[in-house]
């Protein structure tokens, strides 16, 4: 009998970062894989991302004065965290177990944690990029990363967070410029911005890219990648498991791992996941600004993030708490371009392009849901939240360890699905 221990062949249900990560380090240790997606590639929010591998904006959402922020926001549909009016119990169960989390003492916690794994994420991708079909797409070092303010107010927000990060056992190394400074840096600043900061070791990646070259490199590396495969149900069969999935169709496997994204508790609720996953969806399109830029630019005030995709501009933002099926809404789009605009120059923001709205897998307390779940041959990975592309490599790490018997990094702890 397979031990569940030792799987010769797992299932891996979605093919975003986190899917594909976890087959990338189970193909280390040996395991045959399979990935299936409902749809594709990056169908989910790995696509439209801002891609920034940043240890030190990796922070958790639950800072305490986002809860006088998302009182704001459930009256004004512009602002940058919208959370509409809604019954719907789940969403009530998210937004409750959130607001007991934003305490300073727990997001202080949760600081401390992420401090943890904040660097050794961006250790992963190196890991990811050696040996043989490694990934061939590259992070790219910013150089520096820049954020931008249109107070000092604004700017002394940032800088104490920076300094919590340094309490809590992170490192981040920063130093504060002016406007001028900053343009000259980056031409296509406008007079909007009067303050910045230049953040040093922070990294991204072109998402798309990446996310396309990690799906080769698995496949290169003997995975079957299916795509359109639906998954409906998972079963527990005492020696291994049974993936079913739409229109009749099922395979078999010695374990599986369900990586679903903001879709994780209709599979893994049955096997004893009752934490809520709700979407934070975030919206994304590109323009072709005059003057490209060369530097991740974050405005934390407006909370947009722009990132240069070599030959076109990516903005990113807004934080809606609402269905992840539900179509995109232009008006955060909109909402998006009103917050970046005064920040720019020489740039047209009618003519956008790859307009897109993504789901951000969001828990309660900021942690994710990795490892077992009370079937040892169901594993979950998801929940990152706001940050899955800078900790998708090392949570496949992780599964991969727990999976195949291996050393678990300590803090998965923090991570446990069935807590
Ligand atoms: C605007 C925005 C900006 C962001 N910027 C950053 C950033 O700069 N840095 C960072 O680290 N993170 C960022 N994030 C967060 C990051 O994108 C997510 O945390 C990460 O992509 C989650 O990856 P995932 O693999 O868990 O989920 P997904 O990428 O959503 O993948 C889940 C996959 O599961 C598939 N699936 C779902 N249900 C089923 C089923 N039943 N059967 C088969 N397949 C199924 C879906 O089709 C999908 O492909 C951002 C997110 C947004 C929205």
């Amino acid at each position: 009998m397979v031990s569940a221990k030792a799987p010769e062949h797992v299932v891996v249900v979605g093919a975003g970062i986190i899917g594909l990560s976890t087959a990338w380090y189970l193909q280390e240790q040996g395991v045959k894989v399979t990935v299936v997606d409902r749809e594709g590639v990056a169908s989910g929010s790995s696509w439209g991302n801002a891609g920034w591998l940043t240890p030190a904006l990796t922070l958790p959402l639950s800072e305490p004065s986002v809860l006088t922020y998302g009182l704001k926001a459930m009256l004004d549909p512009a602002s940058p965290l919208y959370i509409p009016f809604s019954t719907d119990p789940a969403l009530l169960k998210f937004l409750l177990g959130f607001a007991r989390n934003c305490t300073p003492g727990k997001w202080r916690a949760a600081m401390a944690v992420f401090a943890e794994i904040g660097r050794s994420g961006i250790d992963a991708f190196a890991e990811i990029a050696a040996g043989p079909h490694a990934v061939a797409e590259p992070t790219h070092e910013a150089t520096p990363f820049l954020t931008g303010f249109a107070s000092l107010k604004d700017r002394d927000a940032l800088v104490k967070e920076f300094h919590v990060i340094r309490e809590t056992g992170g490192t981040v190394d920063f130093n504060l410029i002016s406007g001028e400074q900053i343009r000259e840096l980056e031409p296509t600043l406008g007079s909007g911005v009067v303050a910045g900061i230049e953040i040093h070791n922070q990294r991204f990646i072109d998402p798309p890219a990446f996310m396309h070259s990690l799906a080769e490199a698995v496949v290169a590396r003997g995975a079957t990648l299916m795509s359109s495969f639906n998954v409906m149900d998972v079963r527990d069969t005492g020696t291994g498991v049974e993936v079913i999935g739409s229109e009749g169709r099922s395979m078999t496997a010695d374990a599986v791992v369900l990586a679903t994204g903001a879709w994780l508790g209709s599979l893994a609720s049955k096997f004893g996941v009752k934490r809520v996953v709700q979407a934070g969806r975030g919206y994304s399109f590109t323009v072709v600004p005059e003057s490209m830029p060369s530097h991740p630019i974050y405005f934390p005030a407006q909370r947009v993030a722009c990132t240069p995709l070599g030959d076109r501009f990516r903005v990113a933002g807004m934080m809606e708490f609402r269905d992840a099926d539900a179509p995109l809404d232009p008006r955060r789009i909109k909402a998006i371009v009103e917050a970046a605009s005064p920040m720019f120059t020489g740039i047209n923001w009618e003519d956008r392009s790859e307009e897109w709205v993504g789901s951000r897998p969001c828990t309660t307390d900021g942690f994710p849901l990795v490892g077992a779940t009370r079937s040892p041959r169901v594993h979950v990975a998801g929940g990152h939240g706001m940050w899955g592309i800078a900790l998708g490599p090392l949570t496949g790490k992780m599964v991969a360890a727990e999976l195949t018997g291996g050393t678990r990094p300590a803090t998965m702890r923090h991570f446990n699905p069935l807590r």
